[in-house]
């Protein structure tokens, strides 16, 4: 049994990462700004702190053998692509200050959350994108501030391990969903976001939903079960070099629509406007996953989105009142 710290432990994957850890008798302290939104955290301790700060770095990391470090300020292309300034600060501070109290405090390991973000733009130009391997990261040339921020602390995480000794493990998330995720209020993802759309569109028998662009921008989604099993693998592995986590089935998010569309039963138009799109195509390139661990994500996409348009379509009937869901479904 370990002790453990997850920053970021009230946030979608720092919860769910929490309830993987305690299952496997580990000791788990949490940290964040506030507590899980939608279930009770399972930590043993938890934390609300500001983690740019560094006394609050210092009291988190304190009497732990390990950190996993998720804290962050993002969310999904709506957010990310508009809030570069408050991003690239609140981020390198949070994670500076981190690994910093981690090594003061004598950690002994030391896993940081990067993401797909850091590939450069020009190798996802096309919807049907070449698989991105590790190595594809450089030359450097992020679409957006987050990427280039989860690119500077991978090289921190590189430095520390190599001037002070701190074994550091990173992965590199693609499009990561599941229940008990942020899906409505402008950090939502795309797979939350039109699960939102399609459960209102059902609810209210309006099946006229909204996709930003063309909808022909390519992605590959991983269910949350598959990433904590990532991380914590990863984590107790010997490769310290940035590791891809993610499914390689690329889907265009207008078939993901149609996909959630079916799940829930319904038939739906889209109607395509203006936003942001992030690049054309993303998808993971597995092949160090697989070298590394002997291991990749499985779960199929139908079976997570499944579980996740379930959650969502409940959390969406608690917000419209039964007199406007029966008065709009009779029209
Ligand atoms: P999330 O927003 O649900 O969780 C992040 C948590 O960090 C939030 O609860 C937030 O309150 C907390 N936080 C922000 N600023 C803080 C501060 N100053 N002090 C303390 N806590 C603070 O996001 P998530 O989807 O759970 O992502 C977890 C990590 O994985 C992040 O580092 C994110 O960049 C990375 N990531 C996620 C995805 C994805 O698809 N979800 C993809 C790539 C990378």
């Amino acid at each position: 049994m370990s002790r453990i710290l997850v920053t970021g432990a009230g946030g979608f994957i720092g919860h769910h990462l929490v309830t993987f850890l305690r299952a496997r008798g580990h000791w788990v302290r949490g940290a964040d700004l506030k507590h899980p939104e939608f279930t009770r955290t399972d930590a043993d301790e938890f934390h609300i702190c500001d983690l740019r700060r560094w006394e609050d770095c210092l009291a988190a990391t304190r009497d732990v053998d390990e950190v996993y470090a998720l804290a962050a300020d993002m969310g999904g292309m709506g957010f990310i692509s508009c809030h570069h300034a408050e991003i690239l600060h609140n981020n390198l501070l949070i994670n500076l200050h981190t690994i910093e109290a981690a090594r003061v405090n004598g950690v002994s390991r030391y896993f940081y959350t990067s993401s797909a973000c850091v590939y450069p733009e020009y190798r996802q130009t096309e919807t049907n994108v070449t698989p991105l391997k590790e190595a594809d990261a450089y030359p450097a040339q992020p679409q957006d501030a987050y990427g280039w921020e989860k690119l500077t602390t991978e090289t921190l995480c590189e430095h520390y391990s190599g001037d002070y000794g701190l074994p550091t493990r990173m992965a590199r998330f693609h499009n990561i969903y599941g229940p008990n995720g942020t899906w409505d209020g402008g950090r939502e993802k795309a797979p939350a976001a039109l699960c939102r759309k399609i459960a209102r569109a059902k609810l209210t028998g309006q099946h006229e939903i909204e996709v930003w662009g063309d909808g022909e921008q390519t992605r590959s989604f991983c269910y949350i079960d598959d990433c904590v099993q990532g991380i914590v693998r990863i984590m107790e592995s010997d490769c310290a070099e940035p590791l891809n986590l993610g499914s390689d089935r690329l889907i265009s998010i207008n078939d993901l629509a149609h996909l959630i569309a079916r799940i829930a039963g319904i038939d739906i138009r889209i109607r395509h406007i203006s936003g942001p799109m992030g690049v054309r195509g993303r998808n993971s390139d597995n092949s160090k996953l697989r070298e590394v661990l002997g291991w990749e994500p499985t779960i199929d996409l139908e079976e997570g989105l499944a579980t996740t348009y379930e959650w969502i379509e409940g959390e969406v009937a608690k917000t419209l009142r039964p007199a406007q869901r029966r008065r709009t479904v009779a029209a």
